[in-house]
């Protein structure tokens, strides 16, 4: 069945000079509407499955990097083997929870952030790790010729 990004999708695709149809902008549209922002391959892929996309977790991890190179999505810096990519691409704060594992998004002002590790350092001074990442500055994206998908 063809699916159609809605617009909001297709422009960012567009602007980030990718097909706005084809696979690689269904897999886009499913992460934008997944509830989880902080993706693994393996969820991706079952994903995938669940909403009928054909892609083997191969091709899903080709086109999870391909959006992660367009600023589509981001990658975590995670000392886990597998990637964790994250649907909101912009720079945003994260608390990490090793056990369970989690990874939840902060959504707060600088001041608030400051405060949340101030209370975290007092209440668990042994446990905490706090790691500034500074992201690279990016360019803008070559575009690319239109075409079904990141596959060649
Ligand atoms: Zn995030």
């Amino acid at each position: 069945m063809p699916r159609v990004a809605p617009a909001a999708h297709q422009e960012a695709l567009r602007r980030a000079g990718l097909p706005v149809r084809g696979r690689l902008a269904d897999l886009f549209a499913l992460l934008r509407a997944s509830p989880d922002t902080h993706l693994r391959l393996a969820e991706v892929a079952h994903m995938a499955a669940e909403a009928g996309l054909a892609a083997t977790p191969v091709e899903i991890d080709r086109q999870l990097k391909t959006l992660a190179d367009h600023g589509l999505l981001s990658r975590l810096p995670s000392t886990a083997p597998e990637p964790v990519f994250d649907t909101v691409p912009e720079p945003h704060f994260h608390l990490v929870y090793e056990d369970p594992a989690q990874i939840v998004d902060l959504d707060v002002s600088p001041e608030t952030l400051f405060a949340i590790l101030r209370n975290a350092l007092a209440e668990r001074p042994d446990s905490v790790e706090i790691m500034v990442r500074f992201r690279a500055i990016r360019s803008r994206p070559r575009t690319q010729p239109s075409g079904n998908g990141a596959s060649s």
